[in-house]
């Protein structure tokens, strides 16, 4: 693996050549992201086209910008998409006329409280155009009182959306998720962060000799992550734990979100992993807003995605904002929230996670020789008896809990745990997963 100095280096390289590149939930903006990630680790890149049903949504045509700008009476282009992608609301349909402040109010976005910064909006389901604008770039143009000149080239048409996947593959063909976004055009931490992060970690687990394996998707956010699950349905199913790594190179704190079922186990690694790395962290509880965990842990598939993050999507001033850039966000940052992952990725390596061959009620021990075997008498005293014990366990290993936790709410060691399995494996009653 790559030094501290080296990863460093290298996230700040693409960091800088990433963020000026105008993506959306499609077009060539969101290709050449892919492809210069591939430069950092092998990505396979797929199109979904433009039209095709994926569970209650429909692949949206393409969207393409060249230029955009407001120009005033005298030529001067108050507003100009070539300075900063957020000035053109995402998915802006083509605009180019003459029209009066009255008009142009109506396109205009600027941010609720802080003057200099460019509000990020998009339109991907209403047609409509607009730009997003500074407090001075909006004064400016309302007090001028004569015609402006409004120019935006783009195009929308039948194309496909684009995403990139990566399998790496451990000794056990049971995967976990690890999902980011590369739908947001110029801003740091929401979503390009997540990116780097990502595709950091990949190159790190190429270099592992793993036990699980590891579904690394990178694909627009909402529309992406819908589609891809949409279209791999019964391979998600079979996916218990998710990582969705978003915001999460900011100067603010640590924190983290847990899975939508708050008792799963990946919640409880998080937290002792971020109790080892960080001096304080803020947890959140699940929530259905948020980022992709929204469709991964939908119904359908309740797969439980936790995050880390480094001043999370809704919490920081910048947020959705052209503030939300590389003053804010460096190399140095994201290297601390990709050691806490890459640490995470190791501690769920170490788990060893059973479930039952049989798994509706209880597991006759007298057919697998068992019952008599550990002495069937209850014991005086209320205490706990051997064959309580293995009715207990079998009864909890649901893919749920690690081997700790079930020792810990069992209130036994672990060693005996492990003895309990190393019979129920070489009676074929339980598995690893
Ligand atoms: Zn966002």
């Amino acid at each position: 693996m790559d030094s501290k100095k080296e990863i460093i280096f290298q996230l700040d390289k693409y960091l800088k050549l990433l963020f000026p590149i105008c993506r959306s939930i499609t077009g060539k903006g969101n290709r050449k992201t892919l492809n210069i990630l591939n430069e950092i680790t092998p990505i396979n890149i797929f199109e979904i086209k433009s039209g095709k049903k994926v569970s209650d949504w429909k692949i949206p045509d393409e969207w393409e910008i060249k230029k955009a700008y407001i120009q005033d009476i005298k030529g001067n282009k108050v507003v100009d998409f070539s300075r900063n992608n957020l000035h053109v609301v995402s998915y802006s349909t083509s605009v180019n006329k003459f029209i009066y402040w009255n008009e142009l109010e109506k396109h205009l976005f600027k941010h609720n409280s802080i003057a200099k910064a460019i509000p990020y909006r998009t339109t991907y389901y209403k047609k409509n155009w607009g730009f997003c604008v500074t407090h001075n770039q909006y004064n400016q143009l309302k007090e001028n009182s004569h015609k402006f000149k409004v120019v935006i080239d783009s195009s929308l048409k039948k194309g496909s959306l684009t995403y990139g996947e990566c399998l790496i593959k451990g000794k056990s063909s049971k995967e976990i998720l690890i999902s980011c976004y590369i739908c947001h055009p110029s801003m740091a931490n929401d979503s390009l962060s997540g990116v780097l992060i990502t595709v950091f970690l990949a190159k790190y687990l190429r270099t592992l000799d793993l036990n699980w394996s590891y579904r690394i998707i990178f694909v627009p956010e909402t529309i992406g992550a819908i589609a891809y699950s949409s279209l791999n349905q019964e391979l998600l199913k079979k996916i218990d734990v998710g990582l969705v790594i978003t915001t999460a190179g900011g100067k603010g704190e640590i924190s983290f979100k847990n899975s939508w079922n708050k008792n799963h186990y990946i919640n409880k690694l998080t937290r002792e992993v971020l109790d080892m790395n960080c001096k304080r962290y803020k947890e959140y509880p699940f929530d259905f807003h948020g980022s992709d965990e929204r469709q991964y842990s939908s119904p359908g598939l309740r797969i439980n995605c936790i995050s880390i993050f480094k001043d999370k999507y809704y919490e920081y001033d910048y947020y959705h904002t052209s503030l939300d850039d590389l003053n804010f966000v460096n190399a140095d940052n994201l290297y601390k929230t990709f050691q806490i992952y890459k640490n995470l990725i190791n501690t769920l390596e170490k788990q060893k996670i059973y479930k039952r061959y049989e798994n509706i009620g209880e597991i006759m021990l007298s057919k697998h020789n068992l019952y008599p075997n550990i002495g069937g008498a209850i014991a005086p005293n209320n205490k706990i008896t051997d064959l309580d014990k293995i009715l207990k366990f079998l009864f909890m290993i649901d893919g749920n809990r690690t081997i700790k936790d079930i020792s810990e709410e069992m209130n036994i060691s672990e060693l005996e745990i492990n003895n309990m399995i190393h019979i129920l494996k070489m009676k074929n009653i339980i598995t690893e997963i």
